[in-house]
């Protein structure tokens, strides 16, 4: 039998169009560019970069100048990530901790109405063709009164119908949810009148046949633990290192390159098959966001 290439040749060889579903880049707090790079010599090929936070671009102040600026700088870091090889997709929104921050510096109402506007502006992005998803927005993973969970649910809802006219993902950022959770965003999107499939839960569970069944796709964070335990209910999943880039937080993130590893490991440990890896870092991702990757 002629000499057979280890699994890890083969997989550079195959070229696996390795897909980051949920990134933050930061040049000013963070490394940037040279996670990127990072990302690159494990075998990543795509990135959907989400936009930080106002107050990472150092900008005081709450108003939908600021977001533009925002959105702006992280159309911007894509095409310079589009230098190293690899395709950045900018995905932007109103972060819900963002949005608890601008309640408590201005009414409730008026944070709403610069929010709504904000997310208006990410949804004109994708129209141009500069974005790819509406994202993350939800509600706080920590617990908030219930006047600004509900301030939050509107703002979801919003964005879905927003998602609805774009014809786009959106990313949703939530507080740890189980079951009951998925189905509640579900009927969320339908009463927007937003196709499940396109809403993406970040940080998600590793609840594969309940999100299959309800038709909302789970991203989940790329440690092994997480990937086996979705891989016992199936693939229909997206990884994600929700790397965030600050280097004030050096223990609060996984590491840039935590999507191709995890992925390279267990298919080396025969865990994850070819096939496996087509799906969940290919067809998976086209078929929520409908772009090529
Ligand atoms: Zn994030």
């Amino acid at each position: 039998m002629a000499a057979v290439l280890s699994r890890e040749a083969t997989l550079f060889k195959k070229e696996f169009p390795i897909t980051d579903n949920h990134m933050h880049l930061d040049p000013r707090n963070g490394e940037g560019i040279e996670a990127v790079k990072k990302f690159v010599r494990e075998g990543g090929k795509n990135i959907f970069l989400v936009n930080k936070l106002t107050k990472d671009l150092g900008l005081s102040g709450v108003s939908v100048e600021n977001f533009a600026r925002l959105y702006e700088e992280t159309i911007k870091l894509a095409e310079l990530v589009s230098e190293l090889g690899v395709r950045a997709f900018p995905v932007l929104g109103v972060h819900p901790a963002e949005f608890h921050f601008m309640v408590r510096q201005r009414s409730l109402e008026e944070a709403k109405e610069i929010a709504e506007k904000a997310l208006e502006l990410a949804a004109k992005h994708v129209c141009d063709g500069e974005a790819f998803a509406i994202g993350e927005v939800g509600r706080p993973h920590y617990p908030v009164s219930n006047e600004i969970r509900e301030a939050c649910e509107a703002l979801m809802l919003y964005a879905f119908e927003l998602a609805r006219d774009a014809d786009c993902a959106v990313q949703l950022h939530t507080e740890s949810i189980d079951e009951a959770g998925f189905t509640a965003i579900a009927e969320l999107a339908d009463k927007a009148g937003l196709r499940r499939e396109r809403v993406v839960k970040h940080f998600s569970p590793p609840l594969i046949k309940k999100s299959r069944e309800l038709r909302i796709m789970p991203s989940l964070i790329a440690t092994r633990k997480n990937i086996v335990a979705a891989l016992e209910q199936g693939t229909r999943f997206l990884m994600e290192s929700d790397y965030i880039d600050d280097a004030s937080r050096p223990g609060a993130v996984v590491s840039p390159r935590s999507v191709p590893r995890v992925t390279k490991k267990l298919y080396a440990e025969g865990l994850l098959s070819e096939e496996d890896i087509w799906r969940i870092h290919k067809e998976e991702v086209e078929r929520t966001y409908g772009v090529f990757v």
